[in-house]
């Protein structure tokens, strides 16, 4: 494969003096900020409602609409007895890309059932959210439907989702991200 090189236009007298550059700069947000003060002004009188002005969204306290197919934190689904629907066959581990789950398997006591979790983590810290695991387990033990969006830790262990994580991810206080339904 060729390896296509970029060569970047050099800078002309103005733009290496940067105060017309800082200029025009300043001239493009004040330009902004007049235009949708002025359409939002004439929203709140009822008029201009065919133009559209930015909205600025007070996240975290208010989440704009997420798209249905959205990708969001795993969930491990119950079957009704409350156990893992999982049947640890190991797609899920095999198939991920970042090689970012680590299941260990037992027998299930259930004879109908060969087997099940042990333990089931997955490291969001190394997860790409490709949806992988989601598309090819064959018992839709897995999903990334939880809408939940703040995964964010002050360390590595935080990242780290064990099986009563990942079954109850309604105990844990990132509810606070999802949007209103
Ligand atoms: S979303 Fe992708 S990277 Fe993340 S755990 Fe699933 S398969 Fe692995
Ligand atoms: S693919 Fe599904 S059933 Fe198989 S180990 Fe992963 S979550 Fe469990």
């Amino acid at each position: 494969m060729s390896t296509k090189v970029m060569h970047h236009r050099p800078l002309n007298f103005w733009e290496r003096i940067y105060v017309p550059e800082v200029a025009r700069g300043l001239w493009v947000t004040s330009r902004h900020f007049a235009r949708n003060l002025f359409i939002h002004t004439a929203h709140r009188l009822g008029l201009l409602k065919h133009l559209q002005a930015a909205v600025t969204i007070q996240y975290p306290e208010e989440v704009r609409p997420y798209a249905e197919r959205l990708r969001t934190r795993h969930r491990l689904t119950q079957r009704e007895d409350g156990s893992p629907r999982c049947v640890a066959c190991m797609m899920c581990e095999t198939v991920c890309p970042a090689k970012c789950i680590y299941i260990v398997a037992e027998e299930d006591p259930d004879p109908n059932i060969e087997k099940r979790p042990k333990s089931f983590d997955i490291d969001l810290g190394v997860c790409v959210y490709c949806g992988y695991c989601v598309e090819v387990c064959p018992e839709d033990a897995i999903r990334m439907d939880t809408k939940i969006m703040n995964i964010a830790s002050y360390s590595r262990e935080g990242m780290w989702y064990n099986m009563d994580r990942l079954l109850h991810p309604e105990k844990e206080g990132d509810v606070l991200l999802k949007p209103k339904t």
